[in-house]
């Protein structure tokens, strides 16, 4: 009792939330911007003020003095300027002040943010526009404001404006096919995310002595140790005490700031683990995500741990994901991927469904993309996450029920109800039904589609983009049919028979690892295939890709190619951040450190010579490390080398960006064959830095 009390009081207490705004607002300010937030219609500027007055005092009381303009740039981590609420009286001392002019408009200077070549076509200013749709919140003394961030022009230069376009469209576009289907009271259509997110934990003490970790995030050389996830021992195993204190600081410090964490266990590799919060639409969910992040990394810091939210930190065991559960809900209370319990539910359930369904398989290259990284390319196609290919999971009752629709015959599940468009309903049908298929990237779990392809770096905020922006596409085709449609059921049937005929390919209920599927994917279905972050790239800017963006202006062709520029752009700088760092432990740890070992096993070589002493093991052993040496200065030069070479490719990201897959990447793994090979023979009082089974098992 006392704890569940507890959790209540302390949920949301540093959030400016809808409890605290009717307490402060008067009735009309108060209605003004909850129209806002449910509607997302423009707030006006005497509101404004009301709104920045009464969250100023809130935020005071509760101790802070700053207040920033928080937003998700496009580096992928979130940006933030704190000013004073402080204004000077003429007589020395001060006032404090918050208008609602800098509620609404912050002016960052925007040249040192990513912009992908919009800086130069467009002015270097930016500016930073309220969010009224996410609450502010207290962090650190400072009130927090989400805002979303534009060039001064109006061309995106973050991850929060797409996402509240996409929303809208989304919205607009549900709402005309819940209309057809004779839906009165819904005014909003929402989309809903809840981010499954994966995380490594290692020892701070260890963790700095290794300088891949501190600066790449994850580990460039390590040989494999004598443990790894094997056993199966780590997934939901019991969680061990200073994991949990970390686990359960954590959940308080979420839950004050309003993020509903709920689910946390092991997970299937040593040292990893992962949280789990109740959905939010997807705007909130991507907020709480960025949050999320920065305080499992904060918080780990305070226990002597650091957390790795790198996609793959070691190699050999299991990386991290990010699972983007995604649905759509609308304000009378239905979510729209719930099959639901009547005929008439199961109808719309269908039409969601096949527009879902269509949405995928035509714009899977966007998916892809939005998972596409120089961290996750260590994941996907791996064996370990879902495979490159993008297919969705039914599962065989669900898929049934559309074979019959488009056979017209009498589904399998056990009910004669007749659809009104001719196919047996789905009442019976049940959401635990679905079982669980975790090779599939796109799988449907019983009321919502969860896409396994992220990366557990990864913003959620662009796969969003995509799937909002991709059903309002289909949808509002479906609904221009339909519209003009004389007999609606017959029309709804044949649009949903012939979008299920051409899009069923992206269907595949099997095993999404086995080699079978890549060549069936690819071979007989025709489906894509991009193995890396440079083959998919690329397709962000496809003329079906453009033209859906522009359709729905969520994005320009101009802001599409900038963001394609600044993954680009980002791909290359990572991984020649990670070429260097090798270079720079081969010459200053590895090297000397096999030296110093050589030398003794040379000189004990020696006195045993000189003692009479025949001893092959250890003259062999000289002979090998004599031999790696040199394979290891060769390796170091060849990677050297071919950075110097990248220069030539540098005018053109794209070329420069397969220079660095095939080129410089090539040349890293090499160069790790090696260390990774005398790590085994070099004595631990010698290795230059803590291994595998330290970094993993000495928690
Ligand atoms: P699993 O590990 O089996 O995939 P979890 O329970 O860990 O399942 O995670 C399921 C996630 O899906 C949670 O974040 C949950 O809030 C989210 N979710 C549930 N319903 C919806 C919905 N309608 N829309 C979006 N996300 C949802
Ligand atoms: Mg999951």
């Amino acid at each position: 009792m006392e704890e569940s009390k507890s959790v209540a009081s302390m949920f949301g207490c540093n959030v400016f939330n809808q409890q605290v705004m009717r307490e402060r607002l008067t009735k009309d300010v108060y209605k003004a911007v909850m129209q806002t937030k449910k509607m997302g219609t423009p707030l006006n500027s005497g509101v404004a003020s009301v709104v920045a007055n009464a969250m100023k005092n809130w935020a005071v009381e509760k101790g802070a003095t700053h207040y920033t303009h928080w937003f998700h740039p496009m580096t992928g981590v979130t940006a933030e300027k704190h000013d004073a609420f402080l204004s000077p009286n003429s007589d020395g001392t001060i006032i404090l002040e918050f208008s609602g002019k800098e509620l609404i408009k912050g002016e960052p200077d925007a040249s040192s943010f990513p912009s992908g070549g919009l800086r130069s076509t467009f002015e270097a200013r930016g500016y930073t526009a309220w969010d009224p749709t996410s609450d502010a919140f207290i962090k650190d003394g400072t009130l927090y404001i989400p805002t979303a961030f534009c060039s001064y022009t109006g061309e995106t230069l973050d991850k929060k404006t797409p996402l509240l376009r996409s929303m809208d469209v989304l919205s607009e576009q549900a709402l005309r096919i819940l209309r057809l289907f004779g839906n009165t009271t819904a005014t909003r259509v929402f989309s809903t995310a809840g981010a499954e997110q994966e995380y490594f934990l290692v020892d701070k003490a260890l963790y700095d002595k290794r300088e891949d970790l501190v600066i790449t995030g994850r580990t460039l050389f390590g040989a494999k140790p004598p443990k790894g996830q094997e056993l199966e021992d780590h997934y939901f195993g019991n969680i061990k005490e200073r994991i949990s204190a970390y686990m359960h600081e954590l959940d308080e410090e979420l839950w004050k700031l309003g993020i509903p964490a709920k689910t946390k266990h092991n997970e299937v590799a040593p040292a990893q683990h992962e949280l789990a919060p109740v959905f939010e639409t997807t705007n909130i969910a991507s907020d709480h995500n960025q949050l999320t992040m920065e305080l499992m990394k904060k918080i780990a810091l305070k226990h002597g741990l650091v957390c790795l939210l790198h996609e793959k930190p070691f190699a050999g065991v299991n990386g991290s994901g990010k699972h983007n559960n995604w649905s759509m809900s609308s304000n009378d209370g239905q979510n729209l991927l719930d099959p639901g319990d009547t005929p008439t539910e199961n109808t719309q359930f269908l039409t969601f469904l096949v527009a879902f369904i269509k949405a995928v398989n035509k714009y899977s290259d966007l998916l892809r993309l939005s998972a596409a990284s120089a961290g996750n390319d260590h994941r996907l196609g791996a064996n370990e996450a879902p495979p490159a290919i993008v297919s969705m999971f039914l599962g065989d009752e669900l898929q049934g029920i559309l074979d019959a629709l488009e056979n017209d015959t009498k589904a399998e599940a056990n009910s004669n109800i007749k659809f009104k468009i001719g196919v047996d309903a789905l009442p019976s049908f049940k959401k635990d039904n679905t079982d669980r298929n975790r090779t599939s990237p796109m799988a449907f779990t019983g009321n919502k589609f969860e896409f396994r392809m992220l990366g557990s770096a990864d913003s959620i905020s662009c796969t969003n983009v995509i799937i909002n922006t991709a059903v309002a596409d289909v949808l509002c085709e479906f609904a221009d049919e339909l519209e003009g449609a004389e007999n609606f059921n017959e029309k709804l049937r044949e649009i949903l028979v012939r979008t299920y005929k051409e899009n069923k390919q992206i269907i595949f209920n099997g095993n999404g690892y086995s080699d079978e599927w890549v060549k069936e994917a690819t071979e007989v279905r025709g489906l894509p295939n991009y193995v890396s972050t440079v083959d998919c790239l690329p397709e962000y800017l496809a003329e079906k890709n453009v033209a859906m963006f522009e359709k729905f202006k969520v994005y320009s062709k101009v802001e599409v190619a900038s963001r394609t520029e600044v993954l680009l752009d980002n791909y290359c700088k990572v991984i020649n951040i990670e070429a260097l760092t090798m270079i720079d432990m081969v010459k200053k740890q590895i090297y000397p450190a096999v030296m110093e070992y050589t030398k003794d096993v040379c000189n004990a070589l020696t006195s045993m010579r000189n003692a009479g002493l025949e001893n092959p093991a250890q003259e062999k052993l000289a002979h090998k490390l004599s031999g790696s040496l040199n394979c290891l200065n060769s390796a170091v030069t060849e990677l050297e080398q071919v950075l110097l070479n990248a220069k030539d490719n540098a005018e053109d990201l794209y070329k420069l960006s397969r220079f660095y897959r095939d080129e410089v990447f090539s040349k890293m793994q090499s160069l790790r064959a090696v260390a990774d090979e005398l790590e085994t023979i070099v004595s631990d009082k010698y290795w230059p830095f803590p291994v595998y089974s330290e970094l993993m098992f000495k928690i």
